[in-house]
């Protein structure tokens, strides 16, 4: 079978590598001139920034993958094991968050006296979450199996009171207020804002302290990179520069895709891109699963600005490798994005990765990479960029205790998100986990007008981050080899 994939991300990759696997003949057509997506990265200077993500959750999933391809992945990258795991950086000082569950109690002890008890019943909550999510939530894309599961998980999230909001959850569960903010920080690194987000994504703190937060050697580029070579493996044609403007699609029935150069034919297409952009823009009218009017109502996550500083001399004596900067006005910065209000209130990620990988920048330099989540939909002019890359400074400063001697900076404003990854609203992290855009309620991974049109990546089930995206990947392959059979058995 011919088989099209949209988007060089990691599940337009995933994808892509694992229907090669089966035996098909699958293509990648890749927008820009590399693949990995949300992944991107900028080297200059002998510096390499990663410009997506840089916490390396769940390694089992992509270990999984190179296994299940025949391949080991210790054979393409190898990993470092964080401890800490991050940083919290208020006015204050800072906390560690250890790599070993008890240190961190230590840690939690000394923010609050007496808190111990509440985060080791959370940790039990989130090993409870942990396991509804990795055991049954991974929907194999079945229409009846899904409502099943879905009635299922509904019911569980339900009975263990998992269905508020994460913020209200912790608010419940914890009397301190530092570590209810410091444990927020942990899904909004991902995008997922804590007020809207539902209290059941308690699971990445057991995936943290159970799997541990690795960095991969090379930077995240040299997971791209491998993935990339994995799929070449497999057989893949990767087309790179191909930005696809047209499903076609015949009686229901997909034909292949059209770039602005070439018409590809194929027996099925599988979107690995914006599902809004997609559906709105790539998809005939008649052939759309949901209304325009879905997209616009529907909730999404913040866009952001990213910040890559090159600086001479060494931080790590003030800075782990990954560093959250944040202060007595958190929730109502979390409020902020929630409500796309323009705000001063500046709460940001830093990451030191050349403290991890030392390759990652010039001998006595450090790399330096920043993400301040921002509200969709706000014009940004250069004066107010600067005013933020301004304050973001001097936050790390007052921390650091001296001037970071700049050497190379690039700046990526939140309109980086449309213009290179066609994203809807510009928002970084894609659709919004909220109770309804949920894990198995997100939109379905199989089109619900177009024989042979598919969906992966971080906008349908089961959702945003690199695990997850991967996930989506599989199921879709899943499907794909199940209705082949079926058609030959026919
Ligand atoms: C700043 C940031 C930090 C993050 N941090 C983490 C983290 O630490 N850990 C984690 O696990 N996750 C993190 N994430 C989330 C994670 O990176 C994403 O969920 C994941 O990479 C999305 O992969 P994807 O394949 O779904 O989509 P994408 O990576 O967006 O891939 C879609 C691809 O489609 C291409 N495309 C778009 N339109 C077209 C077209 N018309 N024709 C052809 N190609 C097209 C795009 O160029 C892109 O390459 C982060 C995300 C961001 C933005």
């Amino acid at each position: 079978m011919k088989i099209t994939v949209i988007g060089g991300g990691f599940s337009g990759l995933a994808a892509a590598a694992l229907l090669s696997n089966q035996g098909n003949e699958v293509t990648i057509l890749e927008k820009n001139r590399h693949v990995g997506g949300r992944a991107d990265y900028h080297t200059a200077h002998g510096f390499s920034f990663d410009l997506g993500p840089t916490w390396y959750l769940m390694g089992q999933v992509i270990d999984d993958l190179f296994r299940e391809l025949g391949e080991n992945r210790e054979n393409y990258y190898d990993l470092v094991r964080l401890d800490p795991m991050f940083r919290v950086i208020t006015p204050q000082g800072y906390r560690d968050v250890k790599a070993g569950f008890e240190d961190s109690l230590n840690t939690f002890e000394k923010m609050s006296p007496g808190s111990s008890e509440d985060v080791t019943k959370l940790l039990v909550e989130s090993r409870r979450a942990y396991e509804i999510m990795s055991s049954k939530l991974q929907d194999d894309g079945n229409q009846s199996e899904s409502i099943q599961l879905r009635n299922w998980a509904y019911n569980q999230l339900k009975k263990f009171n998992l269905l508020r909001s994460y913020h209200g959850f912790l608010k419940q569960s914890l009397k301190s207020q530092e570590i209810k903010d410091l444990l927020e920080t942990i899904p909004m690194q991902l995008g997922l804002n804590p007020v809207l987000l539902p209290a059941f994504h308690i699971f990445w703190l057991a995936s943290l302290f159970d799997d541990g937060l690795w960095y991969p050697v090379g930077g995240f580029k040299k997971v791209v990179e491998s993935l990339e070579k994995l799929a070449l493996s497999q057989g893949v044609d990767i087309l790179c520069s191909e930005n696809v403007s047209k499903i076609n699609i015949n009686k229901g029935k997909i034909k292949g895709v059209t770039t602005k150069e070439e018409t590809f034919f194929a027996d099925s297409v599988v979107s690995a891109m914006d599902y809004a952009f997609t559906e709105t823009k790539l998809v005939p009218y008649i052939y759309r699963t949901y209304p325009k009017t879905y997209w616009k109502s529907a909730a999404y996550s913040s866009s952001a600005i990213i910040m890559n500083f090159g600086v001479q001399g060494n931080l790590g004596d003030s800075l782990a490798v990954h560093n959250v900067f944040i202060d007595e006005n958190w929730h109502d910065f979390c409020l902020k994005l929630k409500s796309k209000k323009s705000t001063d209130n500046i709460q940001f990620f830093a990451t030191l990765s050349s403290l991890a990988d030392k390759s990652l920048a010039p001998e006595g330099c450090s790399c330096l990479r920043v993400v301040l989540p921002f509200p969709t939909g706000m014009k940004m002019d250069i004066n107010r960029l600067s005013e933020l890359r301004q304050a973001v400074i001097e936050k790390i400063e007052r921390h650091v205790g001296k001037r970071l001697d700049i050497v190379y900076e690039q700046i990526k404003p939140p309109g980086y998100y449309k213009s290179r990854f066609n994203a809807y609203n510009s928002s970084a992290f894609g659709l919004a986990h909220t109770t309804s855009q949920n894990v198995v309620m997100r939109p379905p991974n199989k089109s619900l007008k177009v024989s042979g049109l598919y969906y992966v990546g971080q906008d349908t089930k089961p959702g945003v981050s690199i695990p997850f995206v991967i996930t989506s990947a599989r199921t879709v392959a899943d499907e794909i080899k199940k209705s082949s059979n079926h058609a030959r058995r026919r």
